[in-house]
This record gives C-alpha cells, structure tokens and sequence, in this order.
C-alpha cells in the first residue's frame, strides 16, 4: 500500500509538474497531507509551496481549498495549475454573481481540484453552508502569518479561518508561511487552532541568490553599469522614494532600457498595468518603492538591485527574495553609502513610541552592519533569523567569494585620526576629510586648521576615499560618530590604540565581483536558442492572457537550450515539461529547436547521461589509500574539509577527492554537514537536467556560488544512489 502510494506520487511529480525530485520538505509534507494530519510549514520565498498542496490535489478525491489574501494572484495561481493539466478555479469579491454561481456548481459536480478563495468568504454563512454539502479534501492556508498580530502583515479577515477545523473537524488543515519566528509562529498555531500538527521549519537559506555590497556613489551610473553587464534580464531596482523611483526610470528609459515605476501615488490603474507589464516580461525593469512585492509570484527575477539602504534586515531578506525563485542563479546587490542612514533615522525620530523608536533604531543599526561588517554576507542573514549558518565560506557573497584581500590601514587610519584628535573631537567626517586631504575652505581658514600638522598629508588620494576610509574605522569602531542633527567624531578606546600604535587596524579590499549569471556566457546555454524559445513562449503566454513564466520558467527554457530537445519524448525529458505541458505546447517548441538545429548544423546534442563505473578500492592497501583513511578519520570527528586541509597541508581539492572515493565506496559520511541540504538539491537537480556529470558546468550555472568542492561532493552522492 505505501510502496503504491509513493509511487504515484512521484508519478504524479513527474507526469504532471515534470520534475524529477523534490525540493526539501515537500515530500514529507506531501505525505503527511495525504496521511490525513494537520501541517504547519514554514518554508522560505521560491522552497516550492504551491507543489505541496497541487500534487496532493491531485491525488486525492474532493476539492483542496486554498486560502490566499492576494486577488491579484489567484488568477496566477490557477492559470500556472490549469496548464498542468489540474482542474482549479477562484471565487473573489471582483466576480459577478453568475461567475460565482458558475465556480459552486464546478464545486458541488466534485470535478474541481482546487479552489482558490480569499479569507474574507469565511464571514459569509451562505459559502460556509455550501462548502458543507460540497466534498473538501483538505484546506491549505497560504501566506499564514496574516493571521497573527505579532506578524508583519496582519489581516483580519484571517481571523475569521478559526472557524475551519470546528465546522470541519474531519478535513485536514495545512498551513503555509514564509516568515515566521518562533512567537508568530505558536501564535499561528493557536489561532488557528490545528490539531497537533505535523511542523517543519525549513531552512531560510537561498544559495542560488548571491549577496553583494557595493560603496554608492553616481548610483544611476552603478545602476547602468550592472544592467549593461546583465543584457535582457529581468529585474527590480529599490528606491526609498517615489521621486528617485521616477528619476531612476526616466534616466535607464533614456539610456534605452525599457523600465517601468512602481510606487503609491500613481493610480491604481497604472500600477497594476506596470506590475502587470513586468509580470508578463513586456518590460524588462520595475523601478520601485517598497510598495511593490507582495504579490510577485514572478519566477524569472533575475536581480534585486537596492539603489537606497533598506530599513531594516527582515524587509531586505523579504525584498531579496523574489529573485530567483526558479532555483536559477540570481543577483542581490546593495549600494551603500552611510549618508542614507540619517535619511531613514528622519523617519524613526519622529516615532512617538519609546520604545518602538529604540527597536526600529537598533534594526537599523543592523542593517547597517550588515553592509559594513567584513562577515559572510548569508550568515549575518540567517544569523538574523536565528539560524547559525555554520559551513563556513558561503561561496555566494562577495565576502565569501575570494575576490577580497586584507589590507593594513593602519598608517591611513592614523592621518584621520589625528585630524580628528587635533581638532578636538568636535568636527563632522566632511571637514576631517577637508583637512586631511588640505582643501582650501572659508571654514578652514576661519578655524585656522590649514595650521595644524595633519593639514594636507592625504592630498595624494581624493576626497571620496578617505571619507570611505572613515566609514571604514566607523564600522569598525575606532571612530563613533554623536550629536543630531550634525554628528561629529569621537575617538574610541580602539581608535586610541591604533593612533598610538598599539594596535594594527585591516580592512578588506574588494575586487570587482564579475557578475556571472547565466545570461552572461554563451557556454553555458545556447542564448541565441533561449531568446528565440523566450519569444514563443512570450506569443503563447500573449495568447492565453497569462504571464509567460507559468508557461515554463526561464529554468526550464534553459534546459532545453542545453539538451536541444527536438522531439516530444525529449521534450518530456526536461525538467519543468509535465504531460498537459507536452501536449499544449511540446509542438511549438520541439519544432523551433529542430528549426534550430537544422540552421546550425555545427550544434551536436549532449550524450545522454553516462553509467559511471567505479573500482572499488577497499582492496587496495598502498598508500593512497592510507591518506584517504586518514582524511576519513578526520571528518568522522566532525571537521569541515577546509579543516582538513589545513591541518594535513593539502589542497583542498585533494581532501574533496578523498571525500569523493570515500562515498562512491559506500562509507559512512554526513553529507548534510559537508554542503547545505537545499544547495545539494539544487545542485542535483542541475546534474538531472543538464544529463552530463562534468564539475565545470555547475560551477558556472550558479555563478561561483557552488564550489568545485561541493559539485564533486553531489555528484559522488548521485553516483552512489544509482548505483545502489
Ligand atoms: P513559493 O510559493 O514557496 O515561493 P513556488 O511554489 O512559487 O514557491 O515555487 C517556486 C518555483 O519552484 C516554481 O517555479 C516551481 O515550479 C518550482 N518548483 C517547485 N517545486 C519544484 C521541484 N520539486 N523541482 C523543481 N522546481 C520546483
Ligand atoms: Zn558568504
């Protein structure tokens, strides 16, 4: 029974939503649907929510009834589940009566799958009665915080959802979040009132997403230059207000950039008409306020570009997020200056509340932490979030990505300070930078500090980088900076120490990190096939009213643009094509790749995934296998291949190709601790698609954020499975 069971779930993934494997979680959430339990899951933006409840939709008998705040989305929602062959309708306030009449009759025949309806239709006893006679398989409440005043999106009308397991103490009830601490979280519960629910906490890390900070200045130039590097992609760019949104627009309009604003003073008409042109890929750019986001479903965002600091951790988390919900490489890239701080310190003062005001200062500070501190960019994400990020290098932010080196700025540090020394402690950072770089000023002169030593002697460097080299000892804590509205500079007991040469003071030095998405190397997937494929699927989506990517998603275009599918049974084999997919649309698409292969003989399709044979090398007692053994002995007492390495002064390389024999032998290794679950599932799910088991390739579909190291390590792990 459960060998029939779990076979016709993966049938039903793989036939229906065309995927190979789960993403984590989701079968274990699936299972305990289908087992009748309550579910609470909080899993983070792009873990693949909706596939937990469409697939046991799916599976079993009655109707699934979605509970979703967004009306604007419902329609997304059930246009992305018809073309997967499940039968789904919405009921909203924007529908006339006949419309409604039309969805009760659909769900009293039992033929529906899925229902999509928004929280307020709990209020109304009429739908509640009809829902009664009607067969409900199970309910799954999506964007589930809504429900608790502790959360950051509270909604009332979700109060109402309490109501579901006493009318319905029979049917199961399934709740989805993607922010959640653990307070909303037992707040959630309760309100709700699920049953001792099966609860899993996935892991907010995105390691597709790579995090990089950039020092602002000229940031439309900064913002020009990134959208030079990343032709055609599709993206969002972050402004505080709705003036530098408009200004934004117009600049990268006027540089032919087809760009769109987003923001609350235009009518309601044009947001939804520019949201929409984004949606639907007709323009390639929103500049944006942070009234724009929720209700992006949008798979295909490529970059998240913030032009302003951001207010706090948890809203920059949430903005980052909707890119790369695909699972493709995508880009989330601050520009930074500390002159924005006072900008968003204008609003917190005026907070009346004590202490709300000293909350929302501390996350600031945060914030700004964040974007100064020299630590591993993901980890002070997640650090904020409760989850210790403990691999060590990330790979995937510009701390982490090597192109840094520690530098001694001991010497300049010093020549700053002692301006700020000689002048009292008195002065702001522009004036110390004035003195120290020996500008002729009125103030200069009037405070005769064109006199004191320091006056002059960083003239050999301009203005813009001792006033960086001041954040620097800022963030760093050798200066303070005190006093409103005019801050001026105050020595530490740090700072003492190093312009007294007691202590030595490094910053890092960052290189330019190339940006490396996809898009931008044509090795990686046939580009010129992918925009040919992206224009039919922007036809076909243009016909059905629907956005392209629930057509197929840039990931799966990709796929195709790798392996050249150019019949229906390859066609079948890319990740993303399910069987109501290859009927609507395999013709379309198969003939424009075979047109393709015939315009360009010279492309020859990969071979098909090779049966890899390996010689077991248990009975081989020569030294190589003693230096395997002992690699083995070091990692079963916990430590991390860099660990390693360092301690028996080898490559690492070396110890990954240990760690590789020692699973392709069938040893005993916690894989788990060596690479992050969800980064080894992404990076399966690549080998999958891509049928081929080079590392290089994977190195370079995520954009440096998966090392050689860990490619290898996936790869063994695949090889072992298959081969039982
Ligand atoms: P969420 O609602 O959790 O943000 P979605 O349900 O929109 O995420 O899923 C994000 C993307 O991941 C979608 O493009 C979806 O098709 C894809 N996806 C979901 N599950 C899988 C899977 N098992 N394998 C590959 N892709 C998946
Ligand atoms: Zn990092």
């Amino acid at each position: 029974m459960k060998d029939t069971l779990n076979s016709s779930i993966f049938d039903t993934l793989k036939n229906v939503f065309g995927f190979q494997t789960f993403r984590p979680n989701q079968e274990s959430i699936i299972k305990n649907i289908l087992d009748g339990k309550d579910v609470f899951a909080v899993m983070p933006t792009g873990g693949g929510k909706s596939l937990c409840y469409q697939l046991p939709a799916r599976l079993m008998r009655g109707t699934v009834v979605v509970i979703s705040p967004l009306i604007s989305l419902m329609k997304d929602q059930v246009d992305s589940a018809v073309v997967n062959g499940i039968s789904a309708a919405f009921m909203n306030s924007s529908m006339n009566a006949g419309e409604v009449a039309d969805v009760y009759r659909k769900l009293q025949s039992g033929k529906l799958n899925l229902l999509y309806i928004a929280p307020e239709r709990f209020a109304i006893p009429h739908f509640l009665e009809r829902l009664k006679t009607s067969s409900v398989s199970f309910f799954a409440i999506d964007e589930a915080h809504c429900i608790s005043e502790w959360g950051h999106d509270f909604r009332p009308d979700y109060l109402g959802l309490s109501l579901i397991p006493k009318m319905f103490p029979a049917v199961p009830v399934a709740a989805f979040t993607a922010t959640a601490t653990e307070k909303v979280q037992s707040d959630i519960i309760r309100k709700i009132g699920l049953r001792n629910p099966y609860i899993v906490r996935a892991s907010f890390n995105r390691p597709n997403l790579f995090y990089e900070v950039k020092s602002k200045s000229g940031v439309e130039a900064q913002i020009l230059e990134f959208l030079m590097e990343h032709p055609g992609e599709s993206g969002i760019i972050y402004r505080t207000t709705r003036d530098s949104v408009m200004e934004t627009a117009e600049f990268l309009i006027s540089k032919g950039i087809s760009a769109l604003p987003y923001h609350a003073g235009l009518s309601a008409g044009e947001r939804s008409k520019n949201q929409e042109a984004f949606n639907r890929d007709g323009v390639q750019v929103i500049t944006a306020t942070i009234a724009f986001g929720m209700g992006i479903d949008k798979s295909n965002v490529r970059f998240v570009l913030h032009a302003d600091l951001p207010k706090n951790i948890e809203s920059y988390y949430q903005e980052t997020g909707r890119a790369g919900r695909d699972g493709s490489a995508a880009r989330c890239l601050l520009f930074f200056s500390r002159g924005d701080i006072p900008k968003i310190r204008y609003f917190i003062d005026r907070i009346t509340d004590d202490n709300e005001r000293s909350i929302a200062m501390g996350k600031l500070n945060q914030m700004a932490g964040y974007a100064a501190h020299n630590v591993c960019r993901r980890k002070q994400l997640l650090g904020f979030f409760g989850e210790d990020y403990t691999s060590g290098n990330c790979t995937a932010c510009d701390i982490c990505s090597g192109n840094v080196e520690q530098i001694d700025i001991t010497i300049e540090a010093q020549k700053i300070m002692s301006a700020v020394s000689r002048t009292g402690q008195r002065f702001g950072a522009g004036h110390i930078v004035d003195i120290v770089t020996g500008a002729d000023t009125k103030r200069i002169r009037e405070l005769k500090h064109n006199e004191i030593k320091t006056y002059g002697v960083g003239k050999d460097r301009d203005k813009r980088y001792w006033r960086t080299l001041v954040d620097e000892l800022i963030a760093q804590e050798a200066l303070m900076q005190e006093g409103d509205p005019y801050p001026v500079l105050n020595i530490t007991k740090k700072g003492s120490d190093i312009l007294f040469g007691r202590e030595k003071i490094t910053a890092l030095i960052k290189e330019e990190v190339k940006a490396k998405t996809p898009a931008d190397k044509g090795g990686e997937y046939d580009r010129a096939l992918f925009e040919r494929l992206r224009g039919i699927r922007k036809r076909l989506a243009d016909i059905q009213q629907v956005p392209p990517y629930i057509i197929f998603s840039d990931k799966t275009l990709q796929d195709m643009c790798r392996r050249f599918p150019s019949t229906l049974p390859e066609l079948k084999m890319i990740s993303g094509v399910g069987d109501t997919k290859l009927e609507r649309y395999g013709e379309d698409f198969a003939a424009e790749i075979k047109r393709y292969l015939d315009e360009n003989p010279g492309i020859s399709k990969p071979a098909e995934v090779p049966v890899y044979t390996h010689r077991p090398l248990s009975a081989q007692k020569n030294n190589k296998s003693r230096t395997i053994e002992e690699t083995y002995e070091l990692s079963q007492k916990g430590m991390s291949l860099e660990e390693i390495a360092k301690q028996r002064n080898l490559s690492l390389a070396t110890i990954a190709a240990h760690m590789e024999r020692l699973i392709m032998e069938g040893r005993e290794v916690d894989v788990d601790r060596l690479i992050d679950p969800a980064k080894r599932q992404l990076i399966e799910e690549f080998f999958l698609s891509s049928q081929q088991w080079a590392l290089k390739p994977v190195v370079e579909h995520f954009s440096g954020t998966v090392s050689y190291e860990e490619a290898r390590l996936v790869r063994a792990c695949m090889m072992r499975k298959r081969e039982g």
